[in-house]
This record gives C-alpha cells, structure tokens and sequence, in this order.
C-alpha cells in the first residue's frame, strides 16, 4: 500500500479526511476510504493513465467518476485512511508552477495588470521595475515568472505547500520559504514530534528514514516511467504522511495540470527549462528534496 509501519498496532477506526491546501470546496470525503475532487477531465485521463503505469503504487487508486449534487466527482483513495492522526505535507514539485500554455495564453492579451502590480508591492517594494511603476502595472506573464522566485521553486525545485503537524497545528505560510536552510527548519519542525511515548528523536528519525527510502524508491519508478517521461508535470504535489506509530507514506497527487507531450517528444525532468523545451524540474526538484532531507539525517 505504499506505507510502511516498524512498530506494530491493532488497525484503527477510518480516520477524518483532512485536507492540508488547495480549494476547499473542491473535495467531498467519500464512503469507503475514498476522496472525490472535483472532476477535471485532464485530472482524469492523468489518473486512468497512472493506473496503469509503473507509478501505480506511488499515486491514490484511482475509481473512476461520480456524481454528487449535479457535480461530478473523480473518486480516488483517500491517502489518510491508514494513517491514526496523521501529520500531512504537501510539497509543490518542479521549478515552475505554470504550463507553457498558460504564458502564451497571457501573452495572447499582454494587458497591463494593476492587481497583480499590487499584489507585488505588497509583497515586496522593490520588486517593480522603473516602467513598471511608471505604469502602476505589471504583466500576467511577468507576475507568474516573479511569484516563482519568492519560494524555492526556482531555487530548489520544489516548495513547501503547506502542513499539518501531529498535534493538529496547520501552516500554510510558506510563500516566502526559500534558502535551504528555511526549508531544513520546515521540514525539521514537520518531522520533529513531542510524544512521550517514545524517545522523540528516534521516531523522528524513523520519519526521516522512512521518507528518504520511499523517496529514492519513487525516483527509481520515475527515471522510468513510461508516464512521466511523456508528460509535462506542473503544479503536482508529493503529499508526506506520518502518525505517531512511525509509520510514513509519500504519493503523488494533484494532476490538474499535468498534460500530455506532443510525440515524440519526451522530458527528462531535470534539464533547466528554457521556454520551449517543456521541461518542468520535477525531478531535479526530488533529487534536492532527498538531499535536503539526507543532510538533516546526518546533522
Ligand atoms: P491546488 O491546485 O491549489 O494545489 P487542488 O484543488 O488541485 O489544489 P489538491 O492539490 O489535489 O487540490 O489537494 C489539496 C489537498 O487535499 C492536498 O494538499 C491534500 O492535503 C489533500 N488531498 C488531495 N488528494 C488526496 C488524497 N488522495 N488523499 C488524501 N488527501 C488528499
Ligand atoms: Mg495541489
Ligand atoms: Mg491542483
């Protein structure tokens, strides 16, 4: 099932779904351990597709659609079901959270934005450009490339989306996280538990532990999946669970924005992306991840 549990309990009740970002109304907790989100037909095709590749056991099982209240659904499995109060991280992989598409799209209709000339000054006074605060207005085009720079999606190739600790406290403030050393301490933080039961920092490290192999295992199905080389991954998550018995898990989620390539083209996922190439940085992004995550093994 993809988790792994070195300490050995008696199975637990279903636990509540809990969701860590992204648009609330979006899901509804099914029956029977499982998830639906809003369908997309996009999503959808990612996920036939996924079941039957060799990252299977690395993303939800997927269930096909349903319908609730004249919306449909896609039905996947709910990751948190065999979990027992779990802690959850989702991390945005890749060095950008934008499709090619969506660049041409904006700059099909190059209007001058002042909300997002707001938004930016709001984040960061210095940010505009002497025209562009002569114009009290930034480009669609040139606010997207500029948010990416704020965290470490450039940086790093990935991001920390938001997470919620063992002990139920919720952060999702992390637009501005992007050293490596900001990112070590958030992931520090997430790992990290204050349970009495066992010596912390040994359960601590079995999350660590737990996390690196399941992460090296994920790169090895990636490097080869048919799937993933021909697919542009954009704004996928890789969604972290733990709970206080040391069992983790790591899956992939969030196809939303995952598209197909045109053939014959393939990504490698690690190639800078120049504009054109379509490559998205996602697995430069893992390798960073697992890197980050290995120096705090040894610290
Ligand atoms: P966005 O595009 O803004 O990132 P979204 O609406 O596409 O969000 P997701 O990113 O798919 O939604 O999911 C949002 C959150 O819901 C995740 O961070 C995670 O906490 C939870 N979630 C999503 N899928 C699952 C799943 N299969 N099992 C358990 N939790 C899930
Ligand atoms: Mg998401
Ligand atoms: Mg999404």
């Amino acid at each position: 099932t993809g988790t792994s549990s070195p300490l050995s309990v008696p199975p637990k009740k279903p636990q509540p779904w809990v969701q860590v970002v992204g648009h609330a109304g979006s899901f509804h907790a099914g029956d029977y351990g499982m998830l639906l989100k809003r369908y997309t037909e996009g999503e959808q095709k990612c996920l036939q597709r996924l079941m039957e590749d060799s990252l299977r056991p690395f993303v939800p099982g997927y269930h096909g659609v349903v319908q609730r209240a004249e919306q449909d659904y896609n039905m996947m499995d709910d990751l948190l079901t065999h979990f027992n109060s779990p802690a959850i991280m989702d991390c945005k992989m890749g060095t950008r959270t934008y499709l090619e598409e969506d660049l041409a799209k904006a700059r099909e209709w190059p209007q001058p934005r002042q909300d997002m000339y707001e938004k930016m000054v709001d984040v960061d006074p210095e940010a505009p450009t002497t025209e562009e605060r002569a114009l009290q207005a930034v480009l669609k085009t040139r606010y997207m490339q500029w948010r990416e720079t704020l965290s470490s999606t450039t940086t790093l190739g990935f991001r920390i989306e938001g997470l919620k600790k063992a002990d139920g406290v919720c952060n999702t403030d992390f637009k501005r996280t992007k050293s490596r050393e900001e990112v070590m301490q958030a992931l520090q933080d997430f790992v990290g538990c204050n349970t009495l039961i066992v010596d912390y920092r040994s359960l601590s490290l079995l999350f660590q532990k737990g996390y690196l192999r399941r992460m090296k295992d994920l790169r090895l199905v990636l490097e080869t999946s048919i799937f993933f080389r021909t697919h542009e991954v954009v704004g996928s998550s890789l969604l972290f669970v733990h709970d206080s018995t040391g069992k983790t898990g790591v899956w992939m989620i969030d196809f939303g924005r995952t598209v197909s390539l045109p053939p014959p083209l393939t990504l490698d996922h690690r190639t800078p992306w120049i504009e054109g190439n379509r490559e998205d940085g996602y697995l430069w992004g893992l390798d960073n991840l697992i890197d980050v995550l290995t120096d705090m093994l040894h610290l």
